[in-house]
């Protein structure tokens, strides 16, 4: 049978004759099939990944060298293009529409032959926590069905954590890859904003848009960024290739052979006090902590007083841009058109638009359009701008100080179905740890360290400074092997 542990193991029994890329992409089709009801997957391009599978066993076989990733078995949330299949944002109003081009990033992973599998279930528009706002339908949590995902990647995140793919895509515009990773107990990445191109992702709210990776481990995900990264004459927002150091030329490679370094680790009191913050969460984070410090390392309590100010400033932002965004889907040349008989072309954008987007969509594209209205403008938009560069300033002067900050990735383990929904700002506001990084652009982590006694998985957020993806990478590898062994040698 089948099985993966991570990518570089997988490449190892390939070329040893130990299994073949159609033997994974066999045992993941039958996954995908026998899970169904978890959801995770809006359409399995199953022909053709088995097609790819025998094309690369073939080239193997004849002797050509591994590509990076060579069979990589992977998922893509459905806002990501993918040429010539279909892209939905889990909405009716982009009903039936096909990709004309391949997202920059989705390109990379197939110039390094890597296998996409299918497309994932999302919230309608990357807008939700709990991946209830697609047109889909729900999807399920794996480590309990009658929980949440999380979202809006949820998909993406049940198909690493259920074993449907090795590896899957997912956006990250206020926690959206961190958060569900959280919930499904797997490690979720949302890199510095830039750092992956955004070219073919379609927009949320495009300054806090990042494309993210849900993996096992943290390797796989530094290798996947490796791949993605890098300046794209797309998107003229990303970021150039990071020069790492001397010794480390790539993430992947870093993780090696980890440094012996005593790090400079941060925790916000405003966070870890948080009176939302579910106990068990606040003692097991508190406890790391302690167990840090004996190693040597520093941890020290900071004061982060704008902490209540980070949803607000995020859903007044975010809701601004997605009304801008949203506007293209009119129902004139794409996508889902109102049937009804219409009097005039203001009828027709109405009816459309309100047959094709759902509740949480509309809500915030007449959220956004309110705050950048004559009259609110600065009470709302320009008010959440300067909050914004407050964060950023603030955000630097910690990180001159500290390599690292560590937070809960939510203030709960995964909600049941319908908990929150009735009461969108309790749900906003479970996003008070994550939105930060979007703020700012720094890059976050989740990394799974922790069960709690209800059974359910969580992480443990890690952030750095803006572009030090390499410290990230490093030092969440260096917890997560930490944390095994003290486990192992205390239970
Ligand atoms: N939960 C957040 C929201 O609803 C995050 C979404 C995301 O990152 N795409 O906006």
């Amino acid at each position: 049978m089948f099985t993966f542990g991570n990518i570089q193991q997988y490449h190892k029994d390939l070329l040893q004759n130990n299994g073949t890329c159609t033997d994974a992409v066999t045992h993941y089709l039958l996954q995908i099939e026998q899970q169904q009801q978890l959801n995770a997957f809006v359409e399995v391009y199953a022909a053709e990944a088995l097609q790819k599978a025998m094309e690369l066993d073939k080239k193997r076989q004849e002797g050509e060298p591994l590509k990076k990733l060579h069979g990589v078995v992977i998922a893509i949330k459905d806002v990501i293009c993918y040429k010539d299949h279909k892209v939905t944002a889990a909405s009716k109003i982009l009903e039936g529409f096909t990709s004309l081009y391949s997202a920059t990033a989705v390109q990379r992973l197939l110039d390094e032959d890597a296998i996409i599998i299918g497309s994932c279930n999302c919230d309608e528009f990357a807008m939700g926590s709990t991946n209830e706002n697609s047109v889909y339908g729900n999807v399920l949590n794996a480590a309990d069905n009658g929980k949440v995902p999380g979202g809006s990647s949820g998909g993406s995140a049940v198909a690493v954590q259920a074993g449907l793919c090795m590896v899957s895509l997912g956006s990250d515009t206020g926690g959206s890859v961190r958060q569900p990773a959280d919930f499904c107990g797997i490690v979720g990445l949302k890199p510095s904003y830039g750092r992956i191109s955004r070219y073919g992702l379609i927009a949320y709210a495009s300054s806090f848009d990042q494309i993210g990776i849900f993996s096992n481990n943290v390797q796989d995900a530094a290798l996947l960024l490796d791949i993605m990264e890098g300046a794209d004459a797309f998107d003229s927002t990303a970021l150039p290739t990071a020069s790492l150091t001397e010794s480390n030329t790539d993430y992947a490679g870093s993780l090696q052979q980890l440094p012996a370094k005593k790090y400079r680790i941060a925790f916000f009191k405003e966070a870890l006090y948080h009176p939302s913050l579910d106990k068990e969460i606040k003692e097991k984070i508190l406890a790391l902590t302690e167990q840090l410090k004996a190693e040597g390392h520093t941890v020290a309590e900071i004061d982060f007083e704008l902490l209540d100010y980070v949803v607000p400033a995020y859903y007044v932002l975010t809701t601004a841009e997605a009304s801008s965004n949203l506007s293209r889907f009119d129902g004139v040349r794409f996508g889902y058109r109102s049937q009804a008989p219409v009097a005039d072309l203001t009828e027709f954008y109405k009816r459309t638009r309100s047959e094709g987007f759902g509740k949480e969509v509309q809500r915030r594209i007449l959220l956004g359009t309110f705050v950048l209205s004559a009259g609110y403008y600065d009470a709302y938009f320009s008010k959440a701008q300067q909050v914004r560069r407050l964060l950023v300033d603030k955000t630097k002067a910690v990180f001159t100080e500290y390599d690292a900050v560590i937070l809960p990735t939510s203030p709960t383990t995964a909600f049941s179905f319908g908990e929150k929904t009735g009461d969108p700002i309790a749900m906003y506001l479970a996003d008070i740890y994550t939105v930060f990084a979007n703020l700012t652009g720094i890059p976050g982590i989740s990394v799974p360290l922790f069960k709690h006694s209800n059974q359910m998985p969580f992480g443990l957020q890690i952030m750095t400074a803006k572009a030090d993806e390499l410290t990230l990478l490093q030092f969440s590898e260096y917890l997560v092997q930490y944390h095994k062994s003290y486990t192992a040698q205390n239970n």
